[in-house]
């Protein structure tokens, strides 16, 4: 399509409530994945120092914002909900524009986001302990929760708005002061999320963002002994090199990293429903999502009619500039994820049968109005009789591809559905009462679905995984306060005289 050019923005840091320039003097390029020729914006590479400038602003920052009453930093919270829904459409189309994914998955993502926020700022009035009955007369004990101190944020590109939103929300009505540390490839949707917090009226200092390397300024924020706890969302290996460092520096770590979701369909499953839910979960934000369906288990007696269904379905699905009408499906984020997408294509093409798909789009497309060659498009995939321990079974893709493991039973199809290191989310499709509980009591995930869609999760409900998708407490919910909070016990005594008890 024409190029929907739109201006190059220059990124810059947020340090004590200033937009800064990078003194570093290096910079990265954000090229549009969907159309390369739109340079997006231009971010700094910032140095080891300016992070540790912007944990100094975070730390002066925390006494006062932790002296704030909590209702009242809910207040903020909840002036930047407003805010994001009234900038919606602007955010989507920066988002689009700059990870790739279509302004509906985009203004979703929005719309999500808005949504953590309205429910954080309604914890703020909630954050409370435990009032608990002690073993002893005229006793009063209870619990408090607190908060850490600096807490830094470390952060993937592919839900740039809502994971940042899901971490800060709660971390900011705990009475923490944040680091942010975006992911190379999202720095302007970034800015703009910190932006945001800015005109909700959040002090200065309180939320601070330093663009850059994970390996320059996320180490930084790792090491650092003024940062009391790391939240990291992204990939399995650098989420354990993090908690590794974490526990050398004895700081509480968060990790949430990859996943490798199945949608088990047994026999009595309503199909259509779910090839529906199928080509959703693996094709939507192509593929790119941490809770994609990137698995099919199935009832060998269903399976003919379901990769049937699907394949007709998954061919009418229309891939582009996720700006131009009707698109349903993006391009890979660059060209480097583009091409480890290819690489498993090829794996896929030795490891069992090509039903779908399997190549680099090229040319141009009349009906989406994209030119192909500009971005980094691969076709939705789909391979059928996947072996479950094909490398495309195992491992993350992070793309357009679909591996569809027939089982002959309903156990078989557990076992397979837990044979991955991974465990974030999962979905079975059936009408069978007895194997809903089943499964949902065997099945190793730290989300699960009957009858819907592997990916997608309500603000009001935690987050997160099992095995090496999740280290550490859960996300979103109440429980995400959990995480940004010290608990303290405390025992009151207002009888005035010397214990005369054994309780030790
Ligand atoms: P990534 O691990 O490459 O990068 C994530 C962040 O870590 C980036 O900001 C990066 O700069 C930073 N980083 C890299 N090396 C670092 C280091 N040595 N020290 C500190 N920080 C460092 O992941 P990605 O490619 O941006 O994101 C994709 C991954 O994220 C996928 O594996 C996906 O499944 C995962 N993800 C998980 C969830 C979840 O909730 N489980 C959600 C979304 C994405």
């Amino acid at each position: 399509m024409a190029s929907i050019a739109t201006a190059t923005t220059h990124c810059k840091n947020y340090i004590g409530g200033r937009w800064v320039e990078s003194r570093s003097g290096r910079k990265t390029e954000r090229r549009n994945p969907a159309d390369t020729s739109e340079v997006v914006s231009v971010a700094p590479l910032s140095t080891r120092e300016e992070a540790r400038e912007a944990v100094a602003a975070a730390k002066a920052a925390f006494p006062a914002w932790r002296e704030t009453p909590a209702p009242v930093r809910g207040k903020a919270i909840a002036r930047a909900a407003a805010l994001m829904e009234q900038q919606k459409e602007d955010l989507a189309r920066v988002l689009t524009r700059e990870e790739g994914k279509t302004f509906k998955d985009s203004l979703g993502e929005v719309l999500k986001s808005v949504n953590i926020l309205e429910f954080m700022a309604g914890e703020s009035r909630r954050i409370g302990g435990d009032v608990l009955p002690s073993e002893l007369p005229r006793n009063f004990a209870y619990t408090m929760k607190q908060p850490l101190g600096v807490v830094g944020m470390i952060t993937p590109w592919n839900f740039p708005v809502s994971i940042p939103v899901w971490k800060m929300a709660p971390a900011l009505v705990a009475g923490n002061t944040i680091v942010f540390k975006p992911a190379e490839f999202t720095a302007l949707i970034a800015e703009k999320v910190v932006e945001i917090f800015e005109q909700a009226g959040v002090p200065p200092g309180v939320i601070n963002m330093v663009l850059g390397a994970g390996e320059e300024v996320g180490e930084e924020l790792v090491r650092n002994a003024d940062v009391k706890a790391i939240s990291f969302t992204g990939s399995t290996e650098v989420g354990c090199q993090i908690y590794a460092e974490g526990a050398r520096q004895q700081k509480k770590c968060q990790c949430e990293m990859g996943g490798k979701n199945p949608l088990v369909v047994l026999a009595d499953a309503d199909i259509p429903l779910a090839v529906e839910a199928t080509v959703f979960g693996a094709f939507a934000s192509t593929g790119q999502r941490c809770t994609a369906t990137s698995r099919v288990v199935i009832e060998e007696k269903v399976a003919e009619e379901f990769v049937k269904l699907l394949a007709e379905r998954t061919a009418k699905l229309k891939t582009g500039n996720g700006l131009a009408p009707g698109v349903d499906m993006g391009p890979s984020v660059d060209e480097s994820q583009m091409n480890t997408v290819l690489h498993y294509i090829e794996a896929g093409k030795r490891e069992a049968k090509l039903l779908l798909g399997g190549q680099r789009l090229r040319g141009r497309h009349a009906d989406s109005q994209t030119d192909y060659d500009r971005g980094w498009y691969v076709a939705p995939t789909i391979f059928d009789h996947v072996p479950a321990q094909a490398s495309i079974a195992q491992d993350e893709i992070f793309g357009p591809v679909l591996s569809v493991i027939r089982v002959r039973d309903y156990e078989e199809a557990i076992h397979v559905a837990n044979s991955v290191r991974y465990g974030l989310s999962s979905s079975v499709y059936t009408n069978d009462a007895a194997k809903v509980f089943d499964f949902i009591d065997r099945i190793e995930t730290g989300i699960t679905h009957v009858n819907s869609p592997t990916v997608g999760g309500e603000a009001q409900l935690p987050f997160g995984g099992m095995k090496q998708t999740g280290i550490g407490l859960r996300e979103m919910g109440r429980v995400a306060l959990d995480f940004y909070t010290e608990l303290k016990a405390v025992y009151i005594d207002y009888t005035g005289r010397k214990r005369e008890s054994n309780i030790y």
